[in-house]
């Protein structure tokens, strides 16, 4: 989309070159395209949600608590329990999905911007969009993050705030604990703040980075319920970090940013969140089959740690494969890596079609 503005917009520079954020929202029967969680809520969940939100309805006349601290607090207990960890609301900052958390962040703290790439591409927009200096530096040969590479450009570009995101999106592969631990260092040195982008971390073998927060003072942690939570369109991201940064949040927020329904959405998804550990574990099972299948028929997978696989080895462009799945009614994701395409693990019948698809794509 080459968008012309108008001669009389004064338009900021530095959005004036900028794409909007644009995974296609097509009508396909088989969308597999956005790395959601393909099960709906079950029932009993959305009656306690609905129930959660209708004892609030009539308070809307009111602001809701700015600072959630019963929704912090919740998410707290939630990553305590999972991480074997000690963490209060004081540790825990909430907003509308992890990107306005990401965006916070890059609001608050100083510096340029540094990520390791092929990565999330919200993380280069956010940046930009508020006027700041994106570093990109490459991953490896095999989209594998390079540890003595980050150091060396962290040490070269002096960074205010560098990205690391693991699992990674597009490409699906984890960062160790020992790795996310020597970039903190690093990082803190030249006084930058590492923020770990933890979207995919329900569906990972590695562990989370927020056992490294009590030893590195500059470490944020983003997540999301978006994905593993089956929570998208409820919009609820979250950080984990050491006190003094999430006050800096305070700073940067709008007021009453997250609002009585979220909020109360949110914690009744929390209370109840047995159902989804059980959905987390089938998606993974689906994932490593799906990735079998895959190097079955010959094609090249990167390695995944998340609800996604990244392939290659088709023999046409990826606009052309990502057409042929189109046209038989499957929307996998074009993520711009000539050669490369991406696919969410769907239900059991959704990963057949793909791959019945996929078979038809591969033989015209
Ligand atoms: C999906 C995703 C997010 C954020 O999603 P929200 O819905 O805004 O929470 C953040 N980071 C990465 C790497 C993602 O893939």
């Amino acid at each position: 989309m080459n968008q012309r503005w108008p001669e009389w917009l004064s338009l900021n520079s530095n959005i004036r070159e900028l794409k909007p954020y644009g995974a296609p929202q097509i009508p396909a029967q088989v969308r597999l395209n956005t790395n959601e969680n393909p099960y709906p809520l079950d029932e009993s969940l959305q009656n306690k949600i609905i129930s959660e939100i209708s004892q609030r309805v009539s308070n809307l006349n009111r602001y809701p608590d700015r600072d959630a601290i019963e929704l912090r607090t919740t998410l707290a207990e939630y990553i305590n329990g999972i991480s074997n960890t000690d963490f209060s609301y004081e540790h825990i900052w909430a907003a509308n999905g992890s990107n306005e958390i990401l965006q916070s962040i890059v609001l608050a703290f100083a510096g340029d911007v540094m990520g390791f790439e092929p990565s999330y591409s919200m993380h280069p927009l956010i940046t930009k969009s508020v006027g700041k200096k994106w570093i990109s530096i490459s991953r490896g040969p095999d989209f594998e993050f390079q540890l003595e590479v980050a150091t060396e450009a962290i040490k070269q570009h002096r960074p205010g705030i560098v990205f690391l995101t693991t699992p990674n999106n597009p490409t699906g592969g984890s960062i160790s604990l020992a790795d996310v631990a020597e970039v903190a260092k690093v990082a803190l040195a030249v006084g930058a703040i590492l923020v770990v982008d933890e979207a995919y971390s329900e569906f990972s073998k590695e562990s989370s980075s927020v056992t490294l927060i009590k030893d590195h003072p500059n470490l944020i942690v983003s997540r999301t319920m978006s994905k593993a939570f089956a929570f998208a369109g409820a919009r609820l991201g979250y950080m984990i970090s050491n006190p003094t940064m999430v006050e800096a949040m305070l700073l940067v927020r709008l007021p009453y940013h997250l609002s009585e329904l979220t909020q109360a959405a949110a914690l009744a998804a929390l209370k109840n969140r047995t159902a989804l550990q059980q959905q987390v574990e089938q998606i993974k099972q689906s994932r490593d089959l799906l990735v079998e299948e895959l190097l079955k028929i010959g094609l090249h997978v990167v390695s995944s740690d998340a609800n996604f696989v990244m392939f290659s080895g088709f023999k046409v462009s990826s606009q052309e494969f990502w057409q042929r799945l189109v046209d038989r009614d499957v929307l996998v994701r074009d993520v711009g890596i000539p050669g490369y395409l991406r696919v969410t693990i769907g239900t059991e019948a959704e990963n057949k079609a793909f791959l019945t698809a996929l078979l038809q794509a591969l033989n015209l």
